[in-house]
């Protein structure tokens, strides 16, 4: 089967492999959708640390070397499935979404212990970045915990959204926001839209968003945003139309989606006093805080980091239509041997045009 393996940076092919079989509590998909992720674009440059292998040290989990098989926001078909998987919850012929995130599961490890932390597993692996079948290819085998069968009325091209929205849905749960409270968004990427469409579900008050690309701000403001500004447009200042949206106050949670001394900046200004910064980016260059103004404001700096047992509440949600019209974010559909062309350097050149993209492998 044909499938896009990663070699390292800058060094994408289009390979020729054997197709993958299930084992006994596993499933076999015939991959349908999969996104591109900013994570994808990170390893085009360089290795992405800790959770991707290199050419010589493999990954703890999958104990795989590069080349591997790249994807990991994916929806699919089963096809086959291993003779030990629960039959009462998966079938031939449904449609599925894949969590990629795959921990040691070993009862020694106190984050595997509980469904909640596997996500803090220091061997966490992640389909399509550590190793295993990725989703850019025609066919994946995954392990039968994570098949989430689509809810009825819910397309394929929706299921290949579900990874990045519940990137977004744990930041959200874990910032434990409130209805009315009031919120920045830093980023007006797939997953700052899709933070922002959860808390307008979740009815949230003020919700400000600050991106680089036009196209993206006419999106935020599509899907609810109080105030999206351009950063990119001179004179247009996020704190100050945090201050002016918020009469003064600042925001109850800021979502740090950007990743970059001039975010955290503007999130520290823009939270209020006793407020809290969730930080959802991967960050390039390690940033340097003002440990004091957090102190005097008594502000609380949170992460979230991939997602942990949250698929089930959030296919409820979708499963209500109340994400249904996140489609309009994807802005172009390609075959795998477009990946980089028209995928990975479009997301990069072209960033006032594309959101996100889809591969139909
Ligand atoms: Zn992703
Ligand atoms: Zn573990």
């Amino acid at each position: 089967m044909k499938a896009i393996r990663y070699y390292g940076p800058g060094d994408i092919r289009l390979d020729d492999i054997p197709e993958p079989t299930v084992g006994p509590k596993q499933v076999k998909i015939k991959v349908a959708w999969n996104g591109i992720c900013g994570s994808d674009i990170y390893s085009y440059y360089s290795i992405i640390p800790g959770l991707s292998p290199t050419i010589t040290a493999p990954h703890p989990t999958t104990k795989e070397t590069l080349p591997i098989t790249m994807g990991h926001e994916f929806s699919g078909t089963i096809v086959d499935i291993g003779s030990e998987v629960d039959r009462s919850k998966l079938v031939v012929g449904q449609h599925v979404t894949i969590e990629p995130s795959w921990s040691c599961l070993k009862e020694t490890c106190v984050q595997c212990t509980t469904l909640e932390t596997q996500n803090l597993c220091p061997k966490l692996a992640l389909l399509g970045v550590s190793g295993g079948c990725g989703g850019l290819a025609e066919y994946a085998v995954v392990d039968e915990h994570q098949a989430h069968v689509l809810p009825e009325g819910v397309s394929l091209e929706m299921g290949a959204m579900m990874e990045p929205l519940a990137v977004a849905w744990h930041a959200v749960k874990k910032a434990n926001v409130k209805a009315g409270c009031s919120a920045l968004i830093l980023g007006a990427g797939p997953v700052g839209i899709m933070i922002l469409k959860i808390l307008k579900v979740n009815g949230a008050g003020w919700v400000g968003i600050s991106g680089r690309a036009e196209k993206r701000c006419e999106l935020a403001q599509l899907h609810g945003a109080s105030s999206a500004f351009n950063v990119a447009h001179s004179g247009v200042d996020v704190v100050q139309e945090t201050m002016q949206g918020t009469e003064g106050r600042g925001v109850d949670v800021v979502f740090d989606c950007g990743g970059s001394q001039d975010t955290i900046n503007a999130a520290l200004a823009s939270v209020r006093p006793g407020g809290l910064i969730m930080n959802v980016a991967v960050w390039k260059d390690i940033p340097a805080i003002d440990m004091n103004l957090m102190m005097y404001k008594e502000v609380v700096l949170a992460h979230s980091f991939v997602y942990a047992g949250d698929h089930e509440q959030l296919l409820q949600t979708v499963a209500q239509g109340k994400f249904a019209d996140l489609t309009s974010l994807i802005t172009r559909r390609i075959p795998m041997e477009d990946l980089v062309d028209r995928g990975i350097m479009a997301l990069i050149h072209e960033k006032h045009e594309h959101v996100k993209i889809l591969v139909h492998p």
